[in-house]
């Protein structure tokens, strides 16, 4: 009893005393704050700060379409208040309502609450497309149809609403953005980034950042007065204290140099020279950090032989000491278990964890036990992991959380949930989808098509929603038709709806996991011989991370039997595209007379592409990536000139089935009229320069207006042309605009022999819409 009493007196003593610190310290900067506490915490606290757990570590049973996930409150516990656990993660398989989150994470931070120092949860998830883990979100085109958009406020705007709705479900953390560039098209995650280009990664992935950590209640606030629909008044809590500084914390991943794995394979061997990770893989990951960004989580691959978690050069000498983030370095799934299981860098699993920690890992995505906790815990206690480094860590874990606001209101917001999904949210993601989808090919106008059609509408993208949705879209791969919402039109029920069911034909002519399998092909083409026109609609199996690993970038032979079939009967074909990444589809393209690419866009996607196609929406996405051409033809917009040689009239050079940037309209733009401001400028000089776009045809479009900057001699081979800058613009029929670029001449740097960036004085050609213009750079 006295051992009770005493026990029970001494917490309530810290709680006290943590209840007046917690009243006390509204005033005390975070840095106080974090100060204080990390003083009362002990050896376990501490690590328990730097655990992260999966959900389903803490959960009694999975999800699935028509049950719930279920907690275990004995785990839970043992997790969190006699573990310390710092952080949970995901779900269990299936996508949660908005009231199951707000249970859940109500319940976490209620456990939570009765940790010694009452420490709250940092729950984190992925919402890398909208927030799709939960049943009524918003979901939008993944980020490489975000891209295509070359709209970074559309970007903003997405992120803010993902951020929105994560916070709402009392989540205040986000694996998202993807930052890793899109240079290996055999990569399975390809799909995921902002593409090839560094410029525009760099500029959409900070959009992104800030989208997401900045209070976006303000600007939603209006779009939601401004939207339709019922919810478009309900107030969305502006007042109200959720978020501290930073509303929801983003995370940069997978740093660094994770999309480049030499074999394409997930999560493996990369090999990237210095100045190549400096001049493509660093730039989007320095742009976020100086934006704010507050987490980053690491590369699971090894790049150049070492493993990413076990590289203090990349997470501490670079990260730290030259980029200068302060925030938070979280591992990827298993990925310190696997430096042991794996990469084998690490001869026992605790030797895993000195290396890590020691490389500069603050928090370890474990995520199914506790080993990580009782190895780092063994290691402080040996003094193989010095107390000091565990401060560093747990510092920067501790400031997370003030920052986040969860010591003041973890929890969910009722009032923000309200608005999940409104009317002018999902208007974000309609626009979105039509602002993506890129039209490739239009041979003789065939497109638009009159809505008195007749059409056959076939092949395995037409009428499929995870074709359309992507992975990470109610579960991770995305595949689970039951979880998919009511009433949602693929492609298929767009174009019904568009010229009326009695016009529409469909045979599925290939189908089966993997839309690898012929079903009716002769049905297919028996139904194109009485239709005016053929939309095939081909489509990748929807995948994420290792299961989307291939060796071949064709795409499946069974799918371009069934176009070519198609094709032999003389109608006219539109061939429509939904893909994680650049399919090879060459034998097809000849003779199709239109194609088109929906990249992954989400719930709106076959109604924007049915507006395509008939005419309701006048495409202006722009290609973010190079598309190749064949198997072995993977090369980027920006190679160097040797790409170009091609001796005795060899192929070769850049012979992309679509280049970079590429993206017809239904309109013409004229471009004319480019000007710099200079024709020298000095090395601290901005350069204007403007041109004159006129929408030369009948109806009104948008242009993604593109400024390449080509150094024509360098003492590093000089790229062909790299992106500097872009601007959409939006021109009424007949309409013309002067659109100007303020070029700084800083950005014309490339990395140099010393691996800095320089910018070598010389001559520079200004590229904008098939004009150039001389620069000379003193
Ligand atoms: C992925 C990450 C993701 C994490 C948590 C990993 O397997 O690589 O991108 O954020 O899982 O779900």
């Amino acid at each position: 009893m006295r051992m009770l009493g005493a026990k029970w007196l001494a917490k309530v003593a810290v709680a006290m005393l943590v209840a007046s610190a917690a009243a006390g310290a509204q005033q005390q900067s975070v840095d106080a704050r974090v100060e204080a506490l990390l003083r009362q915490m002990t050896i376990e606290e501490k690590v328990g700060e730097m655990t992260q757990l999966t959900v389903q570590a803490v959960a009694r049973t999975h999800g699935t379409a028509t049950t719930a996930q279920t907690l275990d409150s004995a785990k839970l516990d043992d997790a969190l208040v006699r573990h310390n656990v710092g952080s949970l993660l995901n779900v269990w398989d299936v996508a949660l309502t908005p009231q199951q989150w707000q249970e859940l994470t109500t319940t976490v931070q209620r456990v939570a609450r009765r940790k010694r120092l009452r420490i709250p949860v940092l729950y984190g998830i992925d919402a890398v497309h909208g927030h799709h883990y939960m049943t009524a979100g918003t979901i939008f085109p993944h980020n490489i149809a975000l891209a295509a958009t070359f709209d970074p406020e559309l970007v903003r705007r997405a992120s803010q609403i993902t951020a929105y709705e994560a916070r709402a479900s009392g989540i205040p953390w986000n694996f998202s953005p993807v930052l890793d560039l899109a240079r290996q098209p055999l990569w399975s995650r390809f799909f995921e980034t902002f593409g090839e280009d560094v410029h525009l990664a760099t500029v959409l992935g900070a959009a992104a950042v800030e989208g997401q950590q900045r209070d976006p209640r303000p600007a939603l606030d209006s779009l939601l007065r401004t939207g339709a629909g019922p919810r478009a008044t309900a107030a969305s809590n502006t007042r109200a204290r959720v978020g501290g500084d930073v509303f929801v914390a983003a995370t940069g991943k997978h740093y660094l140099g994770y999309s480049m794995p030499l074999t394409g394979r997930d999560r493996t061997s990369a090999w990237i020279p210095e100045r190549q990770l400096r001049e493509y893989f660093l730039p989007t990951f320095r742009a976020a950090i100086a934006a704010g960004l507050r987490t980053v989580m690491i590369n699971s691959g090894d790049v150049n032989g070492v493993p990413v978690h076990a590289s203090h050069e990349i997470l501490t000498d670079l990260l730290r000491t030259e980029l200068g983030f302060t925030g938070v370095a979280v591992t990827d799934w298993e990925d310190i278990i696997r430096l042991h299981t794996v990469h084998r860098v690490a001869a026992t699993p605790k030797e895993a964890v000195r290396m890590a920690v020691m490389a500069g890992v603050d928090m370890s995505m474990v995520p199914y036990n506790l080993s990580f906790y009782d190895d780092l815990l063994a290691l402080a206690r040996e003094g193989a992991v010095p107390q000091a480094r565990i401060d560093q860590s747990v510092r920067r874990i501790l400031r997370l959380k003030f920052e986040l606001g969860l010591f003041d209101d973890p929890g969910p917001d009722a009032a923000m949930l309200a608005n999940v999904n409104a009317p002018a949210f999902q208007a974000v993601s309609r626009t979105a989808a039509e602002e993506a989808i890129t039209l490739l090919k239009n041979q003789g106008a065939l497109l638009p098509l009159a809505k008195t059609t007749r059409v056959l509408v076939t092949g395995p993208g037409a009428a499929s929603l995870p074709a359309q949705f992507g992975s990470w879209s109610y579960t991770w791969q995305g595949t689970d038709t039951a979880m998919y919402p009511r009433g949602t039109r693929t492609l298929l029920d767009a174009v019904r709806a568009t010229v009326g069911a009695g016009n529409v034909t469909y045979v599925p002519g290939v189908g089966g996991t993997g839309f690898a399998t012929e079903m009716d092909v002769a049905a297919a083409v028996a139904a194109a011989r009485t239709a005016d026109v053929a939309i095939v609609a081909l489509a990748e199996w929807p995948t994420a991370e290792k299961p989307g690993d291939i060796t071949d970038l064709t795409l499946p032979a069974a799918q371009l039997r069934l176009a070519r079939a198609i094709e032999a009967t003389g109608k006219p074909v539109v061939i429509a595209l939904f893909q994680d990444r650049p399919r090879i589809v060459r034998e097809v393209v000849d003779s199709a007379r239109a194609i088109v690419t929906a990249y992954e866009t989400g719930p709106f996607g076959g109604e924007a592409l049915a507006g395509v196609l008939f005419g309701d929406v006048n495409p202006s996405g722009r290609l973010p990536f190079t598309w190749p051409r064949t198997t072995g033809g993977l090369l980027h917009y920006d190679r160097a000139q040797s790409e170009e040689v091609s001796p005795g009239g060899a192929t070769g050079g850049y012979d992309p089935e679509w280049e970079f940037g590429h993206g017809l309209s239904y309109t013409t733009f004229a471009y004319s009229d480019l000007r710099l401001d200079r024709a020298a400028a000095g090395q601290r000089d901005t350069v204007t320069v403007s041109v004159t776009v006129a929408n030369a045809g009948a109806r009104a479009g948008k242009e993604a207006v593109q400024l390449y900057v080509r150094d024509l001699y360098a003492s590093v081979a000089p790229p062909m042309r790299r992106l500097r800058d872009f601007q959409k613009i939006s021109l009424g029929a007949g309409e013309r605009r002067t659109v100007t670029f303020r070029l700084p001449v800083q950005r014309l740097a490339f990395v140099g022999l010393d691996n800095r960036p320089v910018v070598e004085p010389g001559d520079f050609d200004v590229m904008v819409g098939g004009l150039t213009q001389r620069l000379i750079v003193r």
